[in-house]
């Protein structure tokens, strides 16, 4: 095994391989860019994909919990009943000698982006009594519903979406005859101000959220709390994340809805960071709805005929970061034959099958003997079922780099035998190994396997 890159030089590798390959892109690049935001490319948008629908079948492929897609922007009054419009805000500081602006409670860790003081630490100044005393800045972005751009037209870009779920708890639970305990799930775009944005897709500016809230009987909430707080961080290691890189972080200081909150965390190049946060954030949300909206939202419980406001444990997953922490946990350097007797270094991303962007690639051997037509007509015809790939330019040990660079977990070749008896070669990416099987079972092959 190569040694392993690691830290700064790690992730310098993975967004240059994500640009080079396309999985990610800044945003408005022939532009100078735009701070927080990037863009999916054609292998990126494959791989949020297959990382959203493994969420969306786990969590909502099942009698207990139901899906729901809410607007973007809701009625001001929510983020007032949420205390968004009160409580999300960071401390913020501004530094008097390059006058770049930090998160007051993360100055120790930031470094200096303004470009004549770059690779300065922040703390540095701090140290100095170089700061601005901090203010309370709001992270949500405003605008205006409507022509008219004054107070009464203000609406925001929600910075979660959660509370989407929370004003159709009686919607869903009315169409759906649900009881409790059930719960409501939803994938989508969030956004937030962030003071600053850091670590390519960690903190980001836009990003989306896989989000699932749990409605239960009080008293019976840390029970559940604790069965999702499992089932969650499982389902990473389900997906191929090593558990020696996932971690629970508990809460000491709640947030103002919760009474109990641990983030999964996984080991980045840069160190321990958030995933996902699981929360017990209590009656809280429904109880300020009910007293925003003047709308009962208290829960009969035919059975016991008791009146509650249900508890709500809350499983919070970035798809974004976490899409960056399978990343990271797939990419691989290691020592590979080039075929003359040698090695080379390989770069191989070992993502599971499920998320892989590319399941297959078609390869003919050589352009010439009616390869490339044999291999065009099983290529038609796992495209079907599959989203596979054609590719008979250069050698073959080229194009099987090429295919492990991107993660795609099997490769087929279609050779001389081929012609002879009807079989193919099929190559595994994390092990290097073939076998041959018939060409009319390679659909069917694949399926089993993916
Ligand atoms: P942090 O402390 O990192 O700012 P948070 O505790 O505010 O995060 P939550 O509000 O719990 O985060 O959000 C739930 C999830 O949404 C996080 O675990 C993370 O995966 C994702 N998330 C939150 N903020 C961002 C962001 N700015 N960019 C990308 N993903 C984010």
């Amino acid at each position: 095994m190569a040694q392993q890159p690691s830290g700064t030089e790690l992730m310098d590798k993975i967004v240059s391989l994500c640009k080079r390959r396309g999985f990610i892109f800044q945003s408005s690049e022939i532009y100078g860019g735009l701070n927080g935001c990037w863009d999916y490319g054609p292998l990126g948008v494959e791989l949020l994909k297959n990382l959203k629908d493994a969420w969306w079948k786990s969590m909502t492929y099942r009698d207990d919990v139901e899906g729901l897609d809410a607007a973007i922007l809701m009625h001001p009054r929510v983020w007032e009943a949420s205390g968004h419009v009160e409580n999300f805000t960071d401390p913020m500081v501004d530094c008097k000698e390059c006058k770049a602006r930090f998160r007051a409670d993360q100055i120790e860790e930031s470094m200096c982006g303004n470009k004549a003081y770059q690779g300065r630490k922040a703390g540095k100044c701090a140290a100095e009594g170089k700061f601005t005393e901090a203010r309370q800045f709001n992270l949500m972005f405003k605008t205006y519903i409507g022509p008219l751009e004054d107070s009464s037209a203000v609406v925001y870009l929600r910075p979660e979406t959660a509370q989407g779920i929370y004003v159709n708890f009686y919607n869903v639970k009315d169409s759906t005859r649900q009881k409790i305990p059930f719960g409501i799930a939803q994938i989508g775009k969030a956004f937030r101000n962030e003071i600053n944005t850091k670590n390519f897709l960690f903190r980001t500016r836009e990003f989306e959220q896989m989000e699932m809230q749990f409605f239960v009987k009080p008293g019976t909430d840390m029970e559940w709390f604790n069965h999702w707080k499992e089932t969650r961080k499982q389902w990473y290691i389900n997906l191929g994340m090593s558990p020696d890189k996932l971690n629970f972080h508990e809460h000491e200081k709640l947030a103002h809805y919760a009474s109990a909150a641990f983030d999964i965390e996984f080991l980045f190049p840069f160190g321990w960071g958030e995933i996902e946060g699981i929360h017990n954030r209590t009656d809280y949300d429904l109880r300020r709805h009910q007293e925003f909206s003047g709308k009962n939202l208290e829960y009969f419980d035919d059975a016991t005929k008791e009146k509650f406001i249900p508890y709500v444990i809350e499983t919070s997953a970035g798809a974004s970061r976490g899409l960056m922490a399978f990343l990271c946990n797939a990419y691989a350097e290691e020592e590979a034959p080039t075929g003359e007797g040698k090695t080379e270094i390989r770069t191989v991303m070992k993502f599971h099958s499920q998320l892989a962007p590319v399941k297959a690639a078609v390869l003919p051997l050589v352009r010439k003997d009616g390869m490339p037509e044999i291999a065009t007509k099983l290529y038609d015809e796992l495209k079907k079922r599959f989203r596979v790939f054609y590719d008979e330019s250069a050698t073959v040990g080229k194009r099987y780099r090429r295919q492990d660079e991107i993660g795609t977990p099997y490769c087929i070749t279609i050779d001389s035998e081929t012609l002879q008896n009807q079989t193919v070669t099929i190559r595994y990416r994390d092990t290097m190994t073939q076998e041959r099987i018939a060409i009319d079972k390679t659909s069917n092959y694949l399926s089993e396997r993916l």
